[in-house]
């Protein structure tokens, strides 16, 4: 089987930073995949690289088996590979269903003009794009929160909201950037069910995170980081065994969740 996600000696430089360093690691699919490592070690780079935010200065990205060189990002979402943010980026005065709405929007077929038209197909087309929005806030946990506004909700339901605003693309590889940042211990514990959830569906997980519990509960490969390399990876009891990755990072990471 072809992985899902294959990432090949990438290279990404910001000026005289090295912040991809020779990067290879791939996904299964079905996979959980979590990334971690210290701040600034290219995490969030190698997503925005995936994603086609950037473009590597050399190496190759695939997506069950075909290069993404070159292809812009609108044409990755639509070939499933959505992400979501490190920091929020929720429109605060719309709704929580209008922002899943947007997400399935990427995914429609009537045009512009017969939606400006209201013809009987985008009426149509609309009412199943409602349905799944409603079903997709109720699996991440915001059923009967549709028409509040973004703005009103916690901070952790709006990170769920942005996570099923994700899951309306119908991606096949979802990208979490920190997706536990700020969230209560209660939270996580949902988030964590909510990977497992989405994995069920048959999607693809890659994760960023700092919070252990979810990385050594939800992960079924970790990659570690450090300076843009990947210096370890493998399943949660051979990270934790691993010294140069407790030396690199988990020392202080373990550190922070006891405080
Ligand atoms: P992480 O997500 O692991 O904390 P990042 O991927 O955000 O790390 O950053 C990796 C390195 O690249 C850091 O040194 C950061 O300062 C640098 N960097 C990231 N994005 C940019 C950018 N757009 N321009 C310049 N430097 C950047
Ligand atoms: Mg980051």
């Amino acid at each position: 089987m072809q992985p899902m996600l294959e990432v090949s000696n990438l290279h990404k430089n910001f000026g005289g930073v090295k912040a991809i360093d020779d990067l290879s690691f791939s996904v299964e699919p079905g996979e959980i995949c979590a990334i971690i490592g210290p701040n600034g070690s290219g995490k969030t780079t190698s997503i925005n690289l995936i994603t086609g935010v950037l473009e590597p200065d050399s190496g190759d990205i695939k997506l069950k088996g075909t290069s993404l060189k070159g292809v812009p990002r609108h044409k990755r979402a639509r070939l499933g590979i959505t992400r979501t943010f490190q920091n929020l980026r929720l429109f605060n005065t719309l709704s929580v269903l209008d922002h899943v709405m947007a997400g399935r929007f990427c995914r429609s077929d009537a045009s512009f003009m017969s939606y400006s038209l209201l013809t009987k197909a985008a009426r149509t087309e609309n009412a199943a794009n409602v349905a799944r929005s409603i079903e997709l806030l109720e699996l991440v946990g915001l059923k009967g929160k549709e028409h509040l506004a973004a703005a009103s909700l916690p901070y952790g339901q709006r990170r769920q909201l942005e996570i099923a605003r994700a899951l309306a693309t119908d991606p096949c590889l979802l990208l979490l950037d920190e997706p536990a940042a700020g969230m209560s211990s209660g939270e996580i514990n949902d988030l964590i069910d909510l990977i497992f959830r989405i994995q069920a569906m048959g999607i693809t997980v890659v994760f960023i995170e700092h919070r252990m519990p979810v990385v050594m509960t939800a992960a079924d490969k970790i990659v570690v980081l450090n300076y843009g390399r990947n210096i370890a990876q493998g399943n949660a009891e051979e990270i934790q065994a691993n010294t140069q990755v407790i030396e690199a990072y988990l020392g202080s990471a373990y550190k922070r969740e006891l405080n």
